[in-house]
């Protein structure tokens, strides 16, 4: 199996992948030369913006939220809120990739 890399060491768009592989999410990838994504759809970026896990903590929960593991993921969640845990949850929903981190993390933890 392939190493895997440090979540703190990983590029935004290395972040939203692995989230979206793990979550079994397609994301469409612009192909320069034939203008399509290898799942063979004609794929325009402007017209099918795809989510920024990263960059939307949203688009994160409204995964999470489908799972039907979703509890698990809350208790993990509130064991790394700590002190204030208002504001930590804030700072999780607004800083960028810091809910996409976690979420990866838990589910690298799980092993899916
Ligand atoms: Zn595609």
């Amino acid at each position: 199996m392939e190493e895997l890399k440090p979540l703190s060491t990983m590029t935004p768009a290395e972040i939203n992948r692995e989230f979206a592989e793990r979550a079994g999410i397609h994301l469409h990838q612009w192909d320069d030369i034939t203008g399509k994504c290898r799942c063979g759809l004609y794929y325009s970026p402007l017209r099918d913006p795809q989510p920024d896990f990263y960059a939307d903590a949203r688009e994160v929960l409204k995964v999470m939220m489908e799972r039907e593991d979703y509890q698990d993921f809350i208790k993990y969640m509130e064991s790394k809120l700590y002190g204030d845990w208002v504001a930590e949850l804030f700072s999780h929903m607004t800083t960028p990739g810091l809910l996409a981190k976690a979420a990866l993390q838990w589910m690298r933890e799980r092993g899916k």
